[in-house]
This record gives structure tokens, C-alpha cells and sequence, in this order.
């Protein structure tokens, strides 16, 4: 791995970005893409600062990120202390790496910091949060000054789609996935949408499905053996991460996979066996590990091919932070990565030239053909503070975004963007769009071969010039006898032609 400290020119432009946008507000919100090198700019900020003296806090949610965190600051040198149960603190390090509960709980035992960075700032909405963001970018009880806050996200919008501006002023927007993908920076990917489950009737936990009926009908026969035979037919033997519902839901998977002889399994964020588990699947003992959501957020795993996505969600968020696991490059070795096409040629020189991404969850596929309408992993998303626009409501109380984002090949199910040939396979849709006036004159022209067709039918069965005057009076032709002869004298001189050969 290249210097951890080196950051690439649009890191370093974010920075400097940011830097500007804290000199005229006091909250920013950071938005960068999952793959996009959030942790490395966090803990660029946090050494930096502290070089300079100043406290800094960085916020995360579960103990999980906290470990994977602390690895990074390790990697770059940074000391830290932790704040979080069942951790021995350092409360006179200048960086601390907080679980946002405890750190909630305990915000007076803290001198506060001069920095508050709060990662997956998409949360801010939840109590816990709230009362974090709001304490810090106030001035304390004894007058203290209030902190500088940087919130980072990947996704910067509430699961109902509505906007931070409530704590952020100022938005500063990283790279989007596409430019990534073209730089080398993310891997190329194909998106299969093979199978589309009922959800019909599901009841809603808040804005999202409940989990627990949601799990049940995800874990159905058919959709569980679809996802085997699919996994079989595009991907058999790559190494797949499976984003399952319920943690029953994953172990149903996994004897799915087992039992059609696939080494598979299950894994969450409390498996005491977790670093077995991912070193086996990392090394291809294990071929299909499969998952809830809990690994999703900040779960980072190169070695992941295939993700297999078996959680319908209406999260723009969770749907990006899976499929944005699987995006993660693989470079041979032997090539400059410094440079765009040093990077390309190592990703397709590597053992994983694209992921794959089979989505049984109808997640990408648009909410008209009864999706939840997320699009592909690399469409461009306007994001902004005051959140999504919404064009209209449905009754249920959701946003009909109708823009057309994704075409289904129905012969191979590939998800790509809206083209006349599916890129999977060639196949060639009918063309869509097309005028009440355009279709008419096609169906005419239609009609009109068909007609001419049939009439050189007719007219090869007549053997006789008496057959040919027939036809021709049968047609209303003004000199029927005229035209028999003329065919038929066409037809003699045919012969006469293929016989003289
Ligand atoms: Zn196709």
C-alpha cells in the first residue's frame, strides 16, 4: 500500500475545500462516496489538527467502525484515546475516537473538542445525534467556544429523503462513482436483476420495511433457489457477500448454498469467529458469505466479487454502502497506480476485472415496474442539504420519482442504463417512445408488405394466362389482359433465360 498520509489531488482538493467552507460557517457537511477514501480523509484532518494542538473527536455508531478506525489511525501514526464501554480510555489524547452513545452520555466528563467529525453523518437525525451536534456547535455551559463540525457522509440525506441543512450550513461534494469508476479508483461492475420478489402487503417500519415479515418472505424457496441457480449460472465459485435481511433469513441462505455444495457462511457483527471467518473467505476456503446489514456500513473487503443483494430497502444509503463492497478494486501487481491507466490495466489484469452485482431485492429496478427504484450504483445523484425533490406523493405517502433510469434485458436480466441493445447480450429491445402517428405509419408500412407479399402468392399459384386475366379483373385493373400477358410473358423469358444456360 502506498503512503497512507499521501493524499490523491481531488483528497487533498476536498480538504482544502473544506478548510474554506469552516472559515465562513461552523458545520460542514463532507460528502464523499463510498471507495472514496473517507477514513483517509477523516484521519488527514485529525492529524493535522492536532499537529496544531487542537482536540478532536471523531464520531461513530458502532463498536465495529470504532476497531476498524482505530486500525487507520494506527496505520497513519495518529495516537488516539477511545470512548466507548467496554474500552480503556485515554482521556488525554488529543484525538478520541468516540461511540456517539457513549460519548452522548458522558459529554460533561469530556473537555470538548475543538473538532467534532461524526462519520455516516446521514444519522444526524436520530436523538443521539442531534443532541452530540447541537451540544458541540453550541457554546458550552461555562461559555467554551463552540466546536468546528465536519460531518462525513457517503450519502448525505435522511432515509425519507430529506436534506441536513438542520445541522450542516455548507456542503462540500466529493468525486461522484462514476468519475471513480473512470479513474481507476473504483471497479467496473455488471448488474444482473434476475428475480423480483412479492412484497406485496408488507408492513412498513417507518419509512423502510419491518424486518421481521420482510425476512420471512425473502427467505421463500423460490426466491432463496433462484439466488443459488444465479449464483451458479453468472458467478459460480467467486467470492460473493450475501446482504440479507434477518440473521435467520442469512442462515437459510447458507444452507441453500451448502447443500447445492457450495462452501458458504453466515456472518454479523457479533460472530465471535468474524476474523476466521473473513481471513477464510479472503483466502477462497469460503466462497459465499452472507450477511445482514450490520457489515455494510464501513465493511472493508477488496476481495468481495459478487454481492448478491437479498434486502429490498427503500434506503438510498444502505442500498449504496452494499453495493458500494463490491466495488472496491483489485490492481495486479506490477503496474503504476499513480496513473489512470496504470490503474485500469491492473484492475483488469487482476484477479476481479469487474463485480458483479446479482440484485434479487428489485433494488435498482424503477419503482413503475414495481422496484424500489435506486438506479445503478454509479448514476449521477444531485445531493444537497435541503434533501431530494420530490415531483409528486403517492398515496402510500412515497415519492414517484418517474424518470425512466434502468432498462431490464428480459432474455439475460442485465440492469444497464437506457440503450437499444442490451450490453450483456445484444439483445434488441423493440424501440420504445415513439408517436400514436409514428406507430400508425409503421403499422401501415406493416400492413402494406404483408398485402404485397401476399399478392406475388397469388399471383405465383396462377398457372395459366386465363389464371392471370382472372386475378387481374379480380383486382379491378383497367387492362387485365394487358397485365396477364406481361407477367406471363415475363415468366416465359425467365425460363427460356434459365434454360439456355
Ligand atoms: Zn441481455
Amino acid at each position: 500500500m502506498a503512503d497512507p498520509f499521501k493524499l490523491r489531488d481531488y483528497q487533498g482538493e476536498l480538504i482544502t475545500q473544506t478548510r474554506d467552507a469552516l472559515r465562513e460557517v461552523n458545520s460542514v457537511l463532507l460528502q464523499c462516496p463510498t471507495g472514496g477514501g473517507k477514513t483517509a480523509l477523516a484521519a488527514f484532518m485529525a492529524g493535522s489538527a492536532a499537529k496544531r494542538g487542537n482536540r478532536i473527536t471523531f464520531g461513530v455508531h458502532r463498536r465495529e467502525l470504532i476497531k476498524q478506525t482505530a486500525k487507520t489511525f494506527d496505520k497513519v501514526g495518529i495516537p488516539y484515546g477511545i470512548i466507548a464501554n467496554g474500552f480503556t480510555g485515554d482521556r488525554h489524547q488529543l484525538v478520541q475516537i468516540a461511540s456517539i452513545e457513549t460519548l452522548r452520555r458522558r459529554l460533561d466528563w469530556y473537555p470538548r473538542p475543538h473538532l467534532y467529525i461524526p462519520d455516516e453523518a446521514h444519522h444526524a437525525g436520530a436523538a443521539t445525534w442531534a443532541e452530540v451536534i447541537d451540544s458541540y456547535a453550541n457554546k458550552g455551559p461555562k461559555g467554551e467556544p463552540s466546536a468546528k463540525i465536519v460531518g462525513l457522509s457517503a450519502t448525505p440525506e435522511r432515509l425519507d429523503g430529506a436534506g441536513l441543512g438542520r445541522w450542516f450550513q455548507k456542503m462540500v461534494l466529493g468525486p461522484s462513482p462514476a468519475w471513480l469508476i473512470d479513474q481507476g479508483f473504483l471497479s467496473p461492475y455488471r448488474l444482473f436483476a434476475p428475480s423480483m420478489p412479492d412484497l406485496s402487503g408488507l408492513k412498513k417500519n417507518g419509512a423502510d420495511f419491518a424486518r421481521g415479515a420482510l425476512g420471512e418472505r425473502m427467505a421463500g424457496a423460490s426466491i432463496v433457489g433462484d439466488v443459488v441457480k444465479t449464483y451458479r449460472e453468472l458467478a459460480h465459485g467467486r467470492k460473493a457477500m450475501v446482504f440479507c435481511v434477518s440473521i435467520k433469513h442469512s442462515l437459510a441462505v447458507v444452507e441453500q448454498f451448502q447443500r447445492a455444495g457450495y462452501r458458504a457462511a453466515h456472518i454479523d457483527g457479533d460472530s465471535p469467529n468474524r476474523d476466521e471467518l473473513i481471513a477464510a473467505f479472503e483466502s477462497g476456503k469460503i466462497e459465499v458469505l452472507s450477511s445482514v446489514d450490520l457489515v455494510s456500513e464501513g465493511f472493508d473487503l477488496p476481495a468481495i466479487e459478487v454481492a448478491i443483494l437479498l434486502r429490498p430497502t427503500h434506503s438510498l444509503s444502505l442500498f449504496l454502502q452494499q453495493v458500494g463492497r463490491v466495488l472496491r478494486p483489485v490492481y495486479a501487481p506490477g503496474y503504476d497506480l499513480e496513473t489512470r491507466e496504470g490503474r485500469i490495466a491492473a484492475i483488469a489484469a487482476g484477479p476481479k476485472p469487474y463485480a458483479l452485482i446479482l440484485d434479487h431485492s428489485a433494488n435498482t429496478i424503477d419503482r413503475e415496474k414495481g422496484g424500489r427504484g435506486h438506479g445503478l450504483p454509479d448514476d449521477e445523484r444531485p445531493w444537497s442539504l435541503e434533501g431530494r425533490e420530490r415531483k409528486k406523493r403517492g398515496a402510500g405517502g412515497e415519492d414517484e420519482e418517474a424518470a425512466v433510469t434502468t432498462r431490464q434485458c428480459p432474455q439475460c436480466f442485465r440492469v444497464h442504463r437506457p440503450a437499444p441493445i442490451c450490453e450483456g447480450c445484444g439483445f434488441e429491445f423493440p424501440s420504445m417512445g415513439r408517436t400514436v402517428k409514428e406507430l400508425e405509419g409503421e403499422l401501415q408500412e406493416v400492413e402494406r408488405k404483408t398485402a404485397q407479399v401476399e399478392r406475388k402468392r397469388e399471383q405465383a399459384k396462377a398457372q395459366t394466362l386465363e389464371d392471370l386475366i382472372a386475378i387481374g379483373k379480380a383486382r379491378g385493373m383497367k387492362n387485365p389482359h394487358g397485365w396477364a400477358r406481361h407477367v406471363h410473358n415475363a415468366r416465359n423469358q425467365k425460363t427460356q433465360q434459365r434454360y439456355a444456360r
